[in-house]
């Protein structure tokens, strides 16, 4: 399946919550959600649809693959990863999501999200543990350290970032020197560590059937 390029407020309508998809515009009053809380194309419809056990797990689903950007076969390959590791399934998925290198990106406010930060990857900006790697799918281990590539430093963007960066903060797991923009994966998430947009359990029985 290809990747969704329509509007993705959209998206976030119709899995009935906010996915953080577009950055700052979230948090403001412009949000989609916000202004048009109802799923796309039930505008005129006074009655909310009822949704059979098997639909909620869908969208449980599609909210997780859609909050970081993954095409459907990758994210059956995630949870096929995260089935085979010992411990909870949901959580060992959570943690393989919140590893993959956009993701990091995105959480060390290097980007405003993760389609963003997945840009930046593939554009060759990012150096993993020093080495460029355009590979946003790529997970990062306790230790490895995030930083820019020095070329990169002349784009417009970057002497932005850098005037901005300070008023960030970064999770408890992450570190982030701000005026090297060196950022380190200190230890690994935990469910409790991440504000989740998606039931892991649910997920779960989704691909139990
Ligand atoms: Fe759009 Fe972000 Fe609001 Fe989702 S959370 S509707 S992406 S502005």
């Amino acid at each position: 399946m290809a990747r969704y390029t329509g509007p993705v407020c959209r998206l976030c309508r119709r899995a009935g919550g906010k996915l953080f998809l577009k950055g700052n515009r979230c948090f403001t009053p412009k949000c989609g959600v916000d202004k048009r809380p109802k799923p796309p194309g039930q505008q005129l419809s006074r009655r909310r649809p009822k949704f059979s056990d098997r639909a909620l797990q869908l969208r449980e689903k599609q909210k997780a693959r859609q909050s970081y950007g993954i095409l459907e076969r990758q994210f059956r390959n995630i949870f096929a990863s995260a089935e085979r590791q010992s411990g909870i399934t949901g959580e060992n998925l959570l943690i393989l999501l919140e590893r993959r290198l956009d993701n990091i990106v995105f959480r060390l406010g290097f980007a405003d999200s993760r389609a963003q930060a997945r840009q930046l990857v593939r554009h060759g900006h990012i150096l993993l543990n020093g080495h460029k790697t355009d590979i946003p799918s790529c997970l990062v281990k306790e230790g490895d350290t995030i930083s820019w590539r020095p070329a990169s430093a002349k784009l417009e963007y970057y002497k932005d970032l850098i005037q901005t960066i300070e008023a960030k903060t970064v999770l408890d797991w992450l570190s982030l020197d701000k005026e090297n923009m060196v950022g380190h994966l200190l230890s690994m998430p935990t469910p409790d560590d991440i504000d989740a947009t998606f039931d892991g359990k649910t997920i779960v029985e989704f691909y139990s059937r």
